[in-house]
């Protein structure tokens, strides 16, 4: 069992579409080591330090909030592959050619009920500051972690808001409280129905 502290549950003051993102669909499974290739050539050095960066963040806080996924660098690829519990980051002109968004996560390979075996991100080539290339990151790390956009919530409430421009943040250059309490919530559903499947076959 996973115990939680109460401090780190903010379950009363977080309102979805207001401070706080709705859930997906779309989940690394429980305690799943996700291997995050960076295809070749996209990201410089101080960029690529970044993106650990936002990977580093996400691994801590989902080991808080009973999660368990780590996302572990696995090292340079020639473009998106498919493999199980991988992730790859690269880039392309997204903007060019969906004038609504600026990056993308895209799931490659998912079990029925939507858990993540394998996905990629899109980030644009003009996403080059640190800080626009963290909040991006960070975010597009969250929809993997059961975390939707908040077209509606308010400004800096959650790294799953808008971002006002290619090359800027969103006001947030790490996850909310509502946003890693959303995260926990998917978690414990998932890890609740995982419980229930086994002591089903139990009995079968
Ligand atoms: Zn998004």
């Amino acid at each position: 069992m996973f115990f939680i502290p109460a401090a780190t549950r903010a379950e009363g003051t977080c309102t979805t579409n207001r401070n706080s993102p709705p859930a997906s669909n779309w989940y690394w499974a429980p305690d799943a080591a996700v291997k995050v290739h960076f295809v070749r050539g996209m990201f410089t050095p101080e960029q690529q330090g970044t993106l650990l960066s936002a990977m580093a963040f996400w691994t801590q806080a989902a080991q808080k909030m009973g999660a368990g996924v780590k996302f572990v660098y696995a090292g340079e690829t020639g473009g998106v592959i498919n493999c199980t519990n991988c992730l790859t980051v690269t880039r392309r002109d997204v903007y060019q050619q969906d004038k609504k968004h600026y990056a993308f996560f895209h799931p490659l390979l998912q079990r029925a009920d939507g858990q993540l075996l394998s996905a990629w991100i899109d980030l644009d080539f003009a996403t080059t500051s640190t800080a626009a290339l963290k909040g991006f990151m960070v975010h597009e790390l969250g929809h993997g972690l059961g975390l939707w956009d908040c077209t509606t919530c308010r400004n800096k409430q959650t790294i799953m808001n808008g971002f006002p421009g290619i090359n800027k943040n969103n006001g947030l250059l790490e996850a909310s409280t509502c946003d890693l309490e959303v995260v926990r919530q998917v978690y414990e559903r998932e890890r609740s129905v995982l419980e229930s499947s086994l002591a089903q076959l139990g009995r079968d």
